[in-house]
C-alpha cells in the first residue's frame, strides 16, 4: 500500500473515531452538531455518518425540534449492533452473559460446576450459547467475540499457564473451546486483569487513575491499572500480590512458597480457618452470611482473622504501588458489611465493588468493544473470523 493511501486511510479512521466518540456519549445529535462539535465540514460528516448507519453502528431517529429553520435529522448510536460474549470461569461457577456495545446484559446465566475438564466445560458453555442465540434470536455473526476470564497466569498470546483453583495447566481455551462458538474469535483473560479494567470503566477520570484490583476469591489475583491503562508486566504475568509473603515459613501455597497471603486472605483461607475452629460447612456465601448474622463465635473470630491478614496484604500493595484506588472484588465483596478493612492507606482509597455488579465481564466488554469501536472494526473483525492478527492478545 502507497503512503497518501496509509496516510488517508489513518486521516479517515481519526474522523470517524471522533463522531462516534461524540455519538456514543450523547442521547441523539444531529449532523450539523456533529460538524460543529467535531470541527469537520458537513460533507465528511454526512459521508461518515451514511457508512455508520450502513453498518448498523447509528440509527436514524427522523426529524428532531428545530430551533428556528430546517428541522435536523437526529442520529442515535446504536449499542445492539453488536454484542460480545463474556464469561468468567471460577472454582466452582461459570457466568455467561451476552452484552450489547453499551456493555448491558442482555442475556446471563450461572452455571454449577464439579468438574473442571475443558470438555466438559466446553458441553456446558455451548449449551449456554445456543440457549442465549435462541432467546435473543440472533445469529452468531452479530458477536464480536468471546472473552473468557479465568483465575490463573495467563501469557500475552493468551495461553493459560497455570490455573491452581481450577485445575488447568498450559491450556488454550481458544483451542479447546474452538468448536463451541460458530469460529466466533476466543480471548483469554487474567479475571484480575479483566476486573481491574471494570474497575476503571467506573471511574471518571481513567486516563489519570492508577489503581490495584484486588480479586479476593479461592485465591487472591492482583490487577494494575497505571495511568488508566493495565499494567501485565515483560510475559503478561505481573500483579502477583496474591503470592507476597506474609508469614514467614507459614502455610504451604500450590506456588511453592510458603506463607502466602492468599493463603491467609482468602475465601478458602477463611474457610480453613473455619475448619480449625471446629465449623465445617460448604463453600458458600450464603451460608457464611447466615453464621456470621447469628454470630457463630467461630464465624466471627475466623473473620477477624481474615480481615487482619487482608490488611497487611493491603497495606503491601498500598506501599508498593501507592494507587489512587484500591478496589477489593471477587467473592469476599460480600463479607464488606463483616471485614474491619482500612478505608484509607497511605492515601490509597480502599473500596469494594458492589454486591451486584460483574466487573470481570464488563472489563472484558470494555475493552472488546473500545477496540471494536476504534480500531479498524477491531482489524476486520479479527481478519474475518479469524484468519489471526492481534497477537498481544486483548488488552487496550
Ligand atoms: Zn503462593
Amino acid at each position: 500500500m502507497n503512503k497518501s493511501i496509509v496516510n488517508q486511510q489513518s486521516i479517515k479512521q481519526f474522523n470517524t473515531n471522533k463522531i462516534l466518540k461524540l455519538l456514543t456519549s450523547t442521547e441523539m445529535i444531529s449532523r450539523a452538531q456533529l460538524a460543529k462539535q467535531t470541527g469537520l465540514n458537513k460533507a465528511t460528516v454526512s459521508k461518515i455518518t451514511d457508512e455508520l448507519l450502513n453498518e448498523n453502528l447509528i440509527i436514524d431517529l427522523g426529524y428532531g425540534m428545530s430551533s428556528g429553520g430546517r428541522k435536523p435529522k437526529l442520529l442515535k448510536f446504536n449499542p445492539d449492533a453488536k454484542y460480545i460474549a463474556g464469561i468468567k470461569i471460577g472454582g466452582s461457577d461459570i457466568y455467561f452473559t451476552v452484552m450489547n456495545l453499551h456493555l448491558e446484559a442482555v442475556f446471563t446465566e450461572r452455571i454449577e460446576i464439579d468438574n473442571s475438564d475443558t470438555a466438559v466445560i466446553a458441553k456446558l458453555l455451548q449449551k449456554s450459547f445456543n440457549q442465549a442465540l435462541k432467546e435473543l434470536n440472533i445469529s452468531s455473526d452479530i458477536i464480536i467475540e468471546v472473552a473468557v476470564a479465568v483465575p490463573a497466569t495467563v501469557t500475552l498470546e493468551g495461553m493459560i499457564i497455570h490455573a491452581p483453583n481450577i485445575g488447568w495447566k498450559n491450556i488454550d481455551l481458544s483451542e479447546e473451546f474452538k468448536d463451541v462458538f460458530n469460529g466466533i474469535p476466543i480471548n483469554t483473560f487474567n479475571e484480575a486483569n479483566a476486573g481491574a479494567l471494570g474497575a476503571l470503566h467506573h471511574i471518571s477520570d481513567p486516563e489519570n487513575t492508577n489503581l490495584v484490583y484486588v480479586s479476593a476469591g479461592i485465591g487472591i489475583g492482583t490487577g494494575i491499572i497505571i495511568s488508566g491503562n493495565l499494567y501485565r508486566g515483560k510475559m503478561g504475568l505481573a500483579g502477583e500480590f496474591g503470592h507476597n509473603v506474609i508469614v514467614e515459613n507459614g502455610r504451604q501455597c500450590h506456588c511453592g512458597r510458603k506463607g502466602c497471603w492468599e493463603r491467609y486472605a482468602s475465601e478458602q483461607a477463611f474457610y480453613d480457618s473455619l475448619e480449625k475452629k471446629g465449623l465445617k460447612m460448604d463453600k458458600s456465601i450464603t451460608k457464611v452470611l447466615e453464621e456470621l448474622d447469628n454470630r457463630n463465635p467461630a464465624a466471627l473470630d475466623a473473620m477477624n482473622e481474615l480481615s487482619s491478614y487482608m490488611n497487611i496484604g493491603l497495606e503491601n500493595v498500598a506501599r508498593a504501588m501507592s494507587p489512587d484506588y484500591i478496589i477489593i472484588g471477587n467473592k469476599l465483596r460480600h463479607f464488606k458489611e463483616h471485614l474491619d478493612i482500612h478505608d484509607d492507606i497511605q492515601g490509597s482509597k480502599v473500596l469494594f465493588i458492589d454486591k451486584d455488579s460483574h466487573t470481570t465481564i464488563e472489563g472484558m466488554g470494555f475493552v472488546i468493544a473500545r477496540k471494536y469501536l476504534y480500531r479498524d472494526r477491531y482489524e476486520n473483525n479479527r481478519l474475518k473470523r479469524t484468519g489471526q492478527k492481534s497477537s498481544e492478545n486483548n488488552l487496550i
